[in-house]
């Protein structure tokens, strides 16, 4: 029997009644919470599995407390929500968590239902779903950013007018300039004065700088990794690298982040030397419940799977004196912002650092900006001699998976690489 399919059909057939939705969500994540505390997984090491229970956490904080909790996307600065002591609620993640428990349908049909186009980005509209049948609880405000999708501004102002709550939209220039950077500081200082006269609470400024401290510490742990990393096999999976998003994103500047990365940077130290045949960076979302690339990617020592670019968006660290000014170079600079090539050229870094053998590309059905960078990738990797496979799938709505075509996909890239000795 699959359990998991039968309860997330017990929360479809509930969806009119909300709180009780919400209430068997909240058991299902905590049994599941301390599922992973007790037992983990064996298969993984020590530090992946407490990324999983990280990241359960960081699900469950902001559902048990909406009171202290903001709906962010993943380019929202939550440095000074943690500095609030507020809880970032990354809807791109809840939708995530809201597949993984097998009842995104629901909530999609529902957006659907309402309106929503189905060609929106089914992370969008997994949340939409959610927000408009109350499942979520209301968070006391809402931040987003412009970068990276058109979706973000949208999804944010819908829902805050479902919800009822102020919303701040930080408006990030296309290139970096000093005057682009002043233009975000300002808006930064304007953000915090919004979530100031909202909570009724003023900034503690030592505070924001200890959590920039921890970050950069957290930078220094990821980066001693990745440069292990380059020579050396070590276990990874599709939903660990998705797991990363959280930690690289709005976990940074927390202290149980930094604790993973330290933790994963003593268990690559103490691992085996192992070689694997082939390296794969991947490009993008990956679909956690695929199978097919699960059967390939997931602790799989002869093809490594060795990071998403998703995490590796923005690896430098802040300025501890000027907090507002690194904060907004990071946002302006991040490679899902500007032109395509910023990402492009920063894949190609990556795989050139890290030795990776081919980029696997995944274009995430209704993402504008996977689908249409996907040529321009493809020459760049080409200039540099790096093979490319692009896949299409949907990495929420398991009824827009291409099993099969992924599987045979993969299947034959591999083999070409191991044919042509891979470059
Ligand atoms: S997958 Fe694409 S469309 Fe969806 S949230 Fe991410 S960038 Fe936006």
């Amino acid at each position: 029997m699959d359990v998991i399919k039968t309860y997330g059909n017990i929360l479809k057939n509930n969806m009119d009644n909300p709180d009780k939705v919400l209430k068997y969500l909240k058991v299902g994540y905590n049994l599941q919470y301390l599922s992973l505390k007790l037992k983990g997984d064996k298969n993984l090491p020590k530090s992946l599995n407490y990324l999983s229970e990280l990241c359960m956490k960081f699900t469950l904080e902001p559902l048990k407390k909406p009171d202290r909790a903001a709906f962010v996307n993943i380019f929202t600065p939550t440095e000074f929500l943690h500095a609030f002591d507020m809880y970032p609620q990354l809807i791109e993640a809840m939708s995530s968590y809201l597949s993984g428990t097998k009842c995104e349908d629901g909530f999609i049909d529902r957006a659907e239902r309402e309106g929503i186009t189905e060609s929106l980005c089914s992370y969008h509209k997994t949340f939409v779903g959610a927000a408009m049948s109350k499942v979520l609880p209301t968070p006391r405000f809402a931040i987003t950013t412009t970068t990276a999708c058109d979706a973000n501004v949208n999804t944010f102002r819908l829902a805050s007018e479902i919800y009822g709550i102020e919303s701040f939209v930080l408006d990030i220039p296309y290139e970096y300039s000093k005057d682009g950077e002043e233009y975000v500081k300002e808006q930064l200082k304007e953000m915090v004065t919004f979530i100031e006269d909202n909570l009724k609470e003023k900034l503690n400024e030592d505070k924001l700088k200890e959590i920039i401290l921890t970050e950069n510490k957290t930078i220094e742990y990821h980066e001693k990794y990745l440069n292990l990393l380059k020579n050396k096999y070590f276990p990874n999976t599709v939903t660990s690298e998705m797991f990363k998003v959280f930690t690289t994103h709005p976990g940074m500047g927390r202290k149980d982040t930094l604790k993973f990365y330290e933790m994963l940077l003593k268990d690559i130290e103490n691992y085996p030397e192992l070689k694997p045949k082939k390296k794969i960076l991947w490009a993008h979302v990956l679909p956690f419940y695929s199978e097919s690339i699960r059967e390939y990617l997931d602790c799989n020592k002869d093809y490594q799977l060795l990071i998403s670019d998703m995490n590796v968006d923005y690896l430098h660290k802040l300025d501890v004196n000027d907090p507002y000014g690194s904060i907004a170079r990071k946002i302006i600079n991040n490679s899902y912002n500007g032109p395509f090539e910023r990402r492009g050229n920063n894949i190609v870094k990556f795989a050139k650092e890290l030795n990776a053998d081919g980029v696997v590309n995944f274009c995430h059905w209704g993402c504008k900006e996977s689908s249409g960078g996907t040529l321009i990738l493809k020459d760049m990797l080409n200039e540099n001699s790096i093979p490319m496979l692009s896949i299409d799938g949907d990495a929420v709505d398991r009824r827009n998976s291409q099993e099969g075509q992924n599987k045979t996909r993969l299947e034959a890239f591999f083999e070409m690489l191991e044919n042509n000795g891979g470059k």
